[in-house]
């Protein structure tokens, strides 16, 4: 995952990058100073533009889990960028793997809000059948080309609006992580199954030179991100055109040490953007104006849960967020000694990997892993199941707890203890929130 940070001494001297930070209430006023800090709107899009809009709509949530980019904000750019006179403002998004795009934009309101505040049209980009391939000069990753949609090839903005999120896989998520929403899901998985940093940094620079990003640190996200964190208020927008500046003023005013995310060590080999304090200039609040540290439990990855031995290869991050989030649950609920030794593995393994068979419980997460049910079983391994890619939240958790399989259910059966599953999943709700309380007032 991430941990050894980047190398400050190796350092290049390049122009300063300039974030805008601003504090508030109102998104709509809060963009538009954070624009007005770096210019205006009319100095970052062309009149009778074409520009794409990419939230995050990457998990399926609600319009305040902040799961996904908060929809006043969303609007509250749409609003900025029609000041600009584009001819056209298109929405566009390709959620998580696993996930659907248009239900994701629909449940996380931000579809609706989209259209409230009159952009042009709203595009899934999985399901986008015009693709241009792209080929990427010096990968960082396996990554040799990517297969974008032509509406986004040919636009002639991006603006990026990204909600700051706690990551399990990469730490956080922010500017660049969100640009790995305008690939389809067979880039995705390559994507995953390289080294995602550079991967990531490929992307960034393929499309830097037309990205402007506006990032919600309105409602940012603590705890178990991606997807089953905890919503904070923190009243906060960041505007820059250096993706990698943006991230890096954001961890600073959360209390994320940059020199912990190998993240920006990735960018510092691909020569992309700006990470140290001295390299950028902030406008707006300081940076210690607005801090305000986050919950991040994820700076050590799985090695959190020392107890366990988790296999993970080319798990997506959806995967391997609701695993360390059941550890947690496991802890609420004081399940989690019960368990400890049981090898937990996700995503694609070809091979059964090694130290499993010693005795332990073995889970596997997903549907990713039917292959290697089918595998331990042919050996007469016992193994134990959470399907679904991605499987429901309580799923793995109760694997673990019942050391039984929960298969597909069907609506006869789910009309019958269906209210059972409801009541169960409300009080293991309340004991993770009391838990959760309790770890963040430590
Ligand atoms: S099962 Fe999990 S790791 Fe596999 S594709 Fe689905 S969400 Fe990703």
């Amino acid at each position: 995952m991430l941990r050894k940070g980047p190398k400050q001494s190796a350092v290049r001297r390049v122009p300063k990058s300039v974030v805008s930070v601003v504090k508030g209430e109102n998104p709509e006023e809060l963009v538009e100073l954070a624009l007005g800090l770096l210019g205006g709107i009319r100095g970052i899009i062309k009149p009778r533009s074409t520009v794409v809009i990419k939230p995050n709509a990457g998990h399926m949530g609600g319009p305040d889990s902040s799961v996904n980019t908060t929809p006043a904000v969303v609007a509250a750019v749409i609003k900025a960028v029609q000041s600009g006179y584009p001819n056209k403002i298109i929405l566009a998004e390709s959620s998580a793997m696993g996930c659907d795009t248009t239900e994701c934009l629909e449940v996380s309101g931000i579809k609706q809000a989209a259209i409230d505040a009159g952009v042009d049209d709203v595009r899934d980009i999985k399901s986008e059948k015009d693709l241009v391939r792209v080929a990427i000069q010096k990968p960082s990753s396996a990554i040799k080309h990517v297969d974008l949609p032509r509406f986004l090839i040919e636009a002639d903005h991006l603006i990026n609006v990204p909600i700051f999120k706690t990551h399990v896989s990469m730490v956080f998520s922010c500017a660049l992580k969100n640009l790995k929403g305008v690939v389809q899901d067979h880039v995705h998985y390559v994507m995953h199954t390289t080294n995602l940093a550079g991967a990531m940094m490929d992307l960034g620079e393929l499309l830097q030179e037309k990205t402007f990003t506006i990032a919600d640190l309105y409602r940012p996200m603590e705890g178990f991100g991606p997807h089953s964190g905890t919503p904070v208020r923190f009243d906060c927008i960041l505007a820059g055109k250096d993706l990698v500046a943006v991230d890096a003023t954001a961890c600073r005013i959360v209390g994320l040490p940059v020199d912990k995310v190998d993240f920006f060590d990735a960018a510092l080999k691909k020569g992309l953007g700006n990470f140290n304090e001295e390299d950028i200039e902030v406008r707006g609040n300081s940076t210690q104006e607005v801090f305000q540290q986050l919950y991040m439990p994820y700076l050590d990855g799985f090695g959190a849960f020392p107890e366990y031995r988790f296999y993970v290869r080319n798990a997506c991050s959806t995967c391997q967020g609701l695993t360390a989030f059941t550890m947690s649950k496991l802890k609420s609920l004081g399940e989690y000694e019960k368990h400890a030794g049981s090898h937990i593995i996700l995503g694609r393994h070809k091979e059964i990997p090694e130290g499993i068979g010693d005795g332990k419980p073995i889970f596997l997460m997903g549907d990713c892993t039917k292959g290697m049910k089918k595998k331990l079983q042919k050996r007469g391994v016992e193994c134990f199941h959470a399907s679904g890619c991605p499987p429901g939240e309580p799923a793995l958790a109760w694997v673990i707890m019942d050391r039984k399989e929960l298969g597909e259910m069907s609506q006869k059966e789910f009309s019958t203890i269906g209210h059972l599953i409801r009541e169960r999943m409300e009080r293991e709700e309340i004991a993770f929130k009391n838990w959760l309380g309790k770890q963040q007032r430590n």
